[in-house]
């Protein structure tokens, strides 16, 4: 594995004008996309699958092999149906927050990945679904596809290929539960964003009943590095398993706080390096390798691999690669209950387990972060979690109960001090808004 890396998907964020058309092709922009053009559909999608790049939204599903699962065959049904790309811009997790750098610092990065990907799927339109709250995230693209309409990147006959593509970047109206990508199919056919049952995948009937490939942000964006400088040089970097590079988005009691570009199996220990370490005066107490609903880990996890496999057998998930980090002044219970409160709002009322599993997790947590817990609170949350993990409709109901079982095994005795005394007493709020008030203005 490498550890060290010449950035690609940040390499221009330092130039304040890189989201320009200009300064995108001053630094070899869209080359990728006039050889993708010469190639056959069949080929790119190949070339991705062999490089070995795995989704950046979560799962880690290889992206080449959902461009493949997309049916063309036209004595089919569905391979006579059109073909959709959707970008998934919903990015909303807690912690999570490297897709809305990259989509404002270098647009065309993503708009070029989209024509590519869309090629090599045949759609001949593609979207970019983006968070609701995203306002200038929305405009800064829209401007970028208008610019890369004017010069022939999109539209018909681009570049005189034959290949027509239209891209339409649509806001989203702000619900964690539309970054599932079969909610956002709902939410992007004007429905309410709630998730489909599966089978159908939307591999096969997908955007208005075809077939159509969601991918992350990302994911998208990388496509251009790969089909420019090909497979090996992607594979030298990152694991056997997790290969390339990708964005970490580090956060919390550290002293730079931001978005990191690294080989995939760096530790946290180096990515923290690259942030300067821990705030003076803190320790690391525990963290979450990819957003609040991956199990936690702690200090002794400091040295496993930052890659799929890696953070699997340390018992939690890679994730979105958000590394929230906690220091000794933050409170296990009230940190795990701000993360329950998200989910039981964001829950989108479709299934039972979740719908009313997570009113009664934070019920029970606010109790024990009180001081008012009641004997058998902690059985109650972890029969809680168990009823709704495997039980809910979609991963968002899994994924709540993540942080607090694992807290539980690393905390335990946090949350029985909650029977006796508020959580604010052992950890001042004070000190962590003094945190917080000292993050705001973080660098990359
Ligand atoms: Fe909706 Fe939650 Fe059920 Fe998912 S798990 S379908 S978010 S209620």
């Amino acid at each position: 594995m490498t550890d060290t890396l010449t950035p690609v998907l940040s390499a221009d964020w330092g130039n304040e004008r890189a989201w320009t058309l200009e300064a995108y092709k001053q630094t070899g922009g869209y080359s990728a996309l006039e050889k993708a053009l010469t190639m056959a559909p069949d080929d790119l999608i190949a070339l991705v699958k062999n490089s070995g790049l795995r989704g950046r939204g979560g799962a880690g599903f290889p992206t080449g092999m959902k461009w493949s699962f997309i049916p063309q065959d036209p004595e089919t049904e569905a391979g006579r149906k059109p073909k959709y790309l959707v970008v998934n811009a919903d990015e909303s997790e807690p912690g999570t927050c490297k897709d809305t750098p990259l989509m404002m610092a270098t647009p065309h990065t993503l708009i070029e990945g989209a024509i590519i990907a869309a090629h090599a799927i045949r759609a001949k339109h593609a979207f970019i679904y983006v968070r609701g709250e995203l306002l200038h995230v929305v405009r800064r693209l829209r401007a970028a596809a208008r610019e890369a309409y004017d010069a022939g990147y999109l539209g018909h006959d681009i570049l005189g290929s034959g290949i027509d593509l239209e891209l339409i970047i649509h806001a989203g109206a702000g619900a964690y539960i539309c970054g599932e990508e079969t909610a956002l199919l709902d939410s992007l056919e004007g429905r309410r964003g709630q998730p489909r049952l599966r089978p159908p995948f939307p591999a096969v009937a997908g955007l208005y009943a075809s077939p159509t490939v969601v991918n992350n942000v990302e994911s998208i964006a990388s496509v251009p590095a790969i089909v420019k400088n090909g497979i090996e040089w992607f594979g030298s970097m990152g694991t056997e398993k997790s290969k390339g590079f990708t964005l970490y988005s580090l956060s919390g009691h550290v002293k730079r706080p931001g978005q990191y570009e690294a080989p995939l199996g760096i530790t946290l220990r180096q990515v923290l390096e690259l942030g300067g370490g821990m705030r003076d005066g803190s320790e690391l107490k525990f963290w979450t390798p990819g957003g609040s609903s991956t199990p936690i880990l702690t200090v002794e996890h400091l040295d496993i691999p930052l890659d799929y496999e890696g953070v699997g057998s340390a018992g939690s998930m890679l994730g979105t690669k958000a590394l929230q980090v906690f220091d000794q002044t933050t409170s296990v219970v009230r940190c795990v209950l701000r993360w329950t409160e998200f989910y039981k709002h964001e829950s989108c009322g479709k299934c039972t387990p979740c719908r009313e599993g997570t009113w009664w997790l934070v019920q029970t947590l606010q109790r024990l972060d009180e001081g008012k817990g009641r004997e058998g609170d902690i059985e109650l949350l972890v029969d809680l979690c168990e009823n709704i993990l495997g039980r809910a409709f979609c991963a968002l109901g899994d994924g709540a109960t993540s942080p607090i079982t694992s807290a539980i095994h690393y905390f335990r005795e946090e949350f029985e001090a909650g029977m006796y005394a508020p959580s604010r007493e052992a950890f001042p709020p004070e000190a962590s808004v003094l945190f917080a008030r000292q993050t705001v203005g973080g660098v990359a």
